[in-house]
Parts: structure tokens; C-alpha cells; sequence
């Protein structure tokens, strides 16, 4: 690809040229209103002349994604420390732009500009769009699938840039991002324990702990595994939910391998309480056994037995049902032919405890902090504390609103039971 001229008159068509360079801006149609800098946050329209800059370095990253948007390649006509001057790759096109340092606006400026292409622009070929442009777009993809194979990746881009790229570019991008996530995990790691003294200090009494082993003739020890239990989670959970819970673990996404153990338990409206979470290298039942017995600590869950069962009290109802007239063979009836196991939640076997069958709490858990799991430890251990405070803030207030003194999911589940046993007779 070629060009024909490295100059443009400014009086071809659609060129406007800044000769003073530093003149006072007079020509409003020319020159856009008093604050001309450029916002990276804001995506630009178009380049219009006096744009300023605070370096050359946005100006070039603003050209190249301001390419990728209208589809077409540019090539450098010039560009030192001082000025870049680009223009249209595809032959005899005329679209120019000059941007350069401006010693009375102490800015870089954009001073020539000719905005018509008099080539076909909706080129997929970009020379621009190179591994670290695909890396900072693309970073929470390739993030989330560090082994994401090229063929994915160029179809990802081509479907949302509209550019075909290179294997090349692909594992430059990758590489990119896996450098950057390595640093970020190291970091974490060296972090953990001054992020577990603050979780401590802040929430005071809280479980959290972490297991590491020493390796000789290495300067750190090696992460194991980490607990965490936030007392106002605990307290929250022993003081308004109900007595299940759901256990639950998946494997981390990001570098790092490893699992995460979780448990979910009801609120009193019949939604998910996360309340405690867990890193272990591996899901074993040693693992388990350790998560388990912080957690029964915690929850002050015993033996586990008899914590959803009344077999007492359903014994005494049924003594004082053997009291009333009739009542023993009315029970003994019952009890023969409709065993107490089968109807009575005191009796039933050691699995089942209430109507909550299936893990669907553990599995909604999982779903929310999928994106968290990407990310390094910390980072993630922040987004998972941070969504289950937030949830609980939100729900307290949506209290406020409930009509009566049970939740709106449980009034519509007692209205359904009252439809239901409206059509009951009693002989
Ligand atoms: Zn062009």
C-alpha cells in the first residue's frame, strides 16, 4: 500500500488547517466550543480540528480505535516526539489527520484534519489492531478462558470489531493478558495476610483461616487454604434463617487452581443466605472434613442430628391424641397405615429434613459469583463479601415493604396450601 503525497494543501476539499498554530480560536464553525480536550472516557464522534490531547500517546490510541470503529487502516506519515501525522492506508485516499504540540495551549493539538475518505471504507484488515489492543479489549474474555483457542478468539473479534487478525496477534494478546494476571495473582498471594488482619480487625470475632506450608529454601510459604465466616453473616444467619443448609464447591476459573467451598442457607423468605466460603487446593473429603468442622464450630451445629428434627414433641401429640375419645385406635390406625416416617418431617430419614430437595441455593450462589471466580484471590474474596453484605442490606429494606409478618414468598406459599386444603373434608 502506498500514498501519494505526505501534504495536503488546505485548500483541497475538507481541509482545515491551523496555520498560526497558536491563534485564538475564531471561526465557530471550524472550531468547536472552549473545551476541546479529549475525554478517553467518552467515545469520539469524530476528530474535528483544535481536539486537544495530553500526549501523543492517547492521540495515537484514540486514532487506532477510532479505525477500528469506521473500518479502515491508517499509516503513519509521520511521527516523532513532537507530531503524528496519519493517513488513510488504502491508495490515493485522501483522509488526513495532524496532530502536534501546541507551546501556548501546552497541549498536543489536533491541527489538520480532512474527514472524507475518497476510498471504500469497511476494510477487515487493520495493522493497528495489534496484540495489546486485542488484550485491553478483550481482557475479561481471555481472563475468564486463559486457554481460549485462537480460532475463538479471531471469531470474537472479527463478530465484534469487524476485523480478521492474526494467530500471531492472538497469542500476543493472550500472552498480554497472562502476564498482566500473573503479576496481579502474585500480588494478591503476598498480600493474603495483611488482607486477612484487616477482614479480622474490622469484623471482630470473625473465623478467618488460612493454612500454609513452608517449603524449604523458599523465601515464602506456599498457600493451602483460606476459611472465612464474617460475624455479621454468622449472627445473621443464626438469628433469622432457617435450620438448612446447602454445601456446595467449584473450581476456580482464573490462573490459580484450585476450589471453592461454599455453604447456603435459607432466610426466612425462603431465599439464599451465602453464609461462609472457603479456598482449598482440591475437593477431597480431607478438605471437606476441614471446611466442616470450622463451619459446625461456627454455626454451633453439634452432631448434626436433631437440629431439624422434633421427634419429642410429635411423640406427646400424638400421647395426648391417644387421650381423647377413641384416639388410640385413631392413632394406632394411622400409624399403621401411613408409617410416621413418610409424613412427619421429625421422622424422616437422616437426607431429607425439609422441603428443600435439590442444592438450587448453592447452584444460584455459584452463578452469581462466576465472574468473581476469574479474578484473583483477594479481588474475589472482596467481590463475594461486598455482593453478600449488599444482598443483606437490600433485603433488610425490602422487609419494610412485606404486608404482613412473613415474607411475600411464603404467603403465596401458604395461600396455595389454603386453596389446596379448601377442598378437604373431614369425616
Ligand atoms: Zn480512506
Amino acid at each position: 500500500m502506498g500514498y501519494d503525497s505526505d501534504y495536503l494543501d488546505s485548500s483541497d476539499p475538507g481541509s482545515y488547517e491551523d496555520k498560526s498554530g497558536e491563534s485564538e480560536v475564531d471561526d465557530a464553525k471550524r472550531y468547536k466550543a472552549s473545551n476541546n480536550c479529549y475525554c478517553p472516557n467518552t467515545q469520539l464522534e469524530d476528530f474535528y480540528l483544535d481536539l486537544r490531547f495530553d500526549d501523543l500517546k492517547s492521540f495515537k490510541h484514540e486514532l487506532v480505535q477510532f479505525s477500528i470503529r469506521k473500518g479502515f487502516a491508517f499509516q503513519y506519515v509521520k511521527n516523532d516526539g513532537t507530531r503524528v501525522r496519519e493517513k488513510c492506508a488504502a491508495k490515493g485516499c485522501k483522509w488526513l489527520v495532524f496532530c502536534s504540540w501546541c507551546s501556548g495551549k501546552k497541549m498536543h493539538v489536533l491541527k489538520k484534519y480532512i474527514a472524507e475518505h475518497s476510498c471504500l471504507v469497511g476494510t477487515s484488515k487493520n495493522r493497528r489492531v495489534t496484540g495489546k489492543v486485542i488484550a485491553n479489549r478483550f481482557f475479561d474474555v481471555i481472563n475468564g478462558m486463559p486457554f481460549i483457542k485462537p480460532r475463538h478468539l479471531k471469531a470474537m473479534v472479527r463478530k465484534e470489531l469487524g476485523v480478521f487478525i492474526s494467530d500471531k496477534v492472538c497469542r500476543n494478546a493472550k500472552a498480554i493478558v497472562l502476564r498482566k494476571l500473573k503479576k496481579q495473582f502474585k500480588e494478591d498471594f503476598l498480600v493474603l495476610n495483611s488482607y486477612v488482619l484487616e477482614l479480622k480487625e474490622a469484623n471482630p470475632e470473625s473465623t478467618v483461616t488460612v493454612v500454609s506450608k513452608r517449603q524449604e529454601g523458599l523465601q515464602y510459604p506456599i498457600f493451602q487454604r483460606i476459611y472465612i465466616c464474617l460475624i455479621p453473616i454468622r449472627e445473621g444467619f443464626m438469628a433469622g434463617c432457617r435450620n438448612i443448609i446447602g454445601l456446595d464447591g467449584c473450581f476456580l476459573k482464573g490462573l490459580v487452581k484450585g476450589m471453592i467451598l461454599m455453604v447456603v442457607g435459607r432466610d426466612g423468605n425462603n431465599q439464599m443466605f451465602p453464609v461462609a466460603w472457603a479456598v482449598v487446593e482440591n475437593e477431597t473429603t480431607e478438605s471437606w472434613v476441614w471446611f466442616i468442622q470450622h463451619l459446625s464450630s461456627d454455626l454451633r451445629l453439634g452432631d448434626g442430628l436433631g437440629w431439624s428434627t422434633n421427634k419429642v414433641d410429635m411423640l406427646m401429640h400424638l400421647d395426648r391424641m391417644r387421650g381423647l375419645k377413641r384416639g388410640t385406635s385413631v392413632v394406632e390406625d394411622l400409624l399403621e397405615n401411613w408409617p410416621i416416617e413418610g409424613w412427619c418431617c421429625a421422622f424422616f430419614n437422616d437426607v431429607l429434613k425439609c422441603e428443600v430437595i435439590d442444592n438450587n441455593m448453592c447452584e444460584t450462589f455459584n452463578g452469581v459469583i462466576l465472574e468473581a471466580r476469574h479474578k484473583a484471590i483477594i479481588t474475589m474474596f472482596e467481590d463475594i463479601r461486598q455482593y453478600c453484605i449488599t444482598r443483606i442490606v437490600v433485603k433488610r429494606e425490602n422487609t419494610g415493604k412485606w404486608k404482613s409478618s412473613c415474607g411475600p414468598r411464603i404467603c403465596a406459599r401458604i395461600e396455595k396450601e389454603r386453596a389446596k386444603s379448601g377442598k378437604w373434608q373431614v369425616e
